[in-house]
């Protein structure tokens, strides 16, 4: 075992819900399967990874595991015989249905310590829909003493007979109180710790992965640009291959962050918490109307579902349409 300490309790935004999983679960009133949803980025796996070991641990101490017991240290290592991992193998994107076949004869197997047996299955959406197929019997009697935890960013596309067979749980986006202070003390400031907040749609571990991401330092120079285009200075396919320079998912999601605020500013909401945009968004607000500034939201968030369905439609050509949406051009009046 390498020395790292073994994590024995989630991320601090997520105590609140933990404590009450841990209360339902000691009052014996937690199903057997849970579906645990929510934003990317929010630290998801570790509350269920956390809460899994809890179960494993030999001295758990009011629902955490200790970190110190052969249970945890097992379990933290990936070899408790009673801890199952269900995710995509190295290289691959998707759970397959023989690994989904291996787990159903995990659950018809004796637990080996005689405790709880657990099954972490992340991303559950990975899992196509041979594999959520070959695991509905065993979602619905996974046998005395079992706990499957499902996490999922995205669990509407799952199957409805597998969602059917889950309590479906979530603890949702975290509070700003327990986030910032989490992220000031990775950054080093508070500003910086809002404005990363800010860019990720405040979830706490996207912000912190943002901070080395070549966009984020040039963001206000992208937003500008933006507002080239609508100004009527810079074209839709000038703008376009700058905002290409980065990554094509990321720029969308920047794009749909952008467009979220300046359109709650457009209806009279609050200014933009990133200090840095803040004039940039009130500016997009001023220049579009908000009903045209939710539709290219809509289109941005529709362009993403594209990118990540595997379809791998033509990045350039996808932003080039969102940004003459935003420009005010009739995309299908001009024969696009
Ligand atoms: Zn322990």
């Amino acid at each position: 075992m390498a020395d790292t300490p073994i994590i024995t309790s989630p991320y601090p935004w997520h105590v609140a819900f933990y404590e009450d999983l841990h209360r339902r679960h000691a009052a014996g009133r937690l199903p057997h399967a849970l579906l645990l949803g929510g934003p990317a980025g929010t630290g998801k796996l570790r509350l269920a990874t956390v809460f899994a070991h809890s179960l494993l641990c030999q001295s758990p101490a009011d629902g955490y595991p200790c970190g110190r017991c052969q249970g945890c240290t097992l379990a933290a290592a990936g070899s408790h015989p009673d801890r199952f991992l269900l995710a995509p193998e190295e290289g691959s994107k998707s759970i397959k249905v023989g690994q989904v076949r291996d787990f159903v004869e995990f659950c018809a197997r004796t637990p080996q310590y005689g405790g709880y047996r657990v099954a972490l299955v992340a991303p559950a959406d990975s899992m196509n829909r041979n594999a959520q197929n070959a695991l509905l019997k065993t979602l619905e009697e996974p046998g005395a003493q079992t706990l499957l935890i499902l996490v999922s960013d995205q669990p509407s596309r799952l199957l409805p007979t597998v969602r059917s067979r889950c309590q479906a749980v979530s603890p949702g986006l975290p509070d700003a109180a327990d986030s910032v202070p989490w992220l000031t003390e990775l950054v080093g400031e508070e500003a910086l710790a809002r404005a990363l907040l800010a860019a990720a749609g405040q979830a706490p571990l996207r912000a912190r992965d943002l901070e080395h991401s070549a966009w984020f330092a040039e963001r206000d120079k992208l937003l500008r640009q933006c507002l080239n285009l609508v100004a009527g200075r810079q074209s839709a396919s000038q703008v376009a291959r700058a905002l290409l320079e980065h990554d094509s998912t990321e720029i969308l999601e920047v794009l749909t962050g952008w467009l979220a605020a300046a359109a709650r500013q457009a209806s009279g909401g609050a200014a933009s918490p990133d200090p840095r945009l803040a004039e940039g968004i009130a500016q997009l607000a001023q220049h579009c109307p908000a009903p045209r500034l939710l539709t290219v939201h809509a289109q941005c968030l529709e362009a993403r579902r594209l990118l990540a369905s595997g379809a791998n439609p033509n990045a350039e050509l996808l932003l080039e349409q969102i940004l003459l949406s935003l420009a005010g051009v009739d995309v299908a009046a001009a024969g696009f």
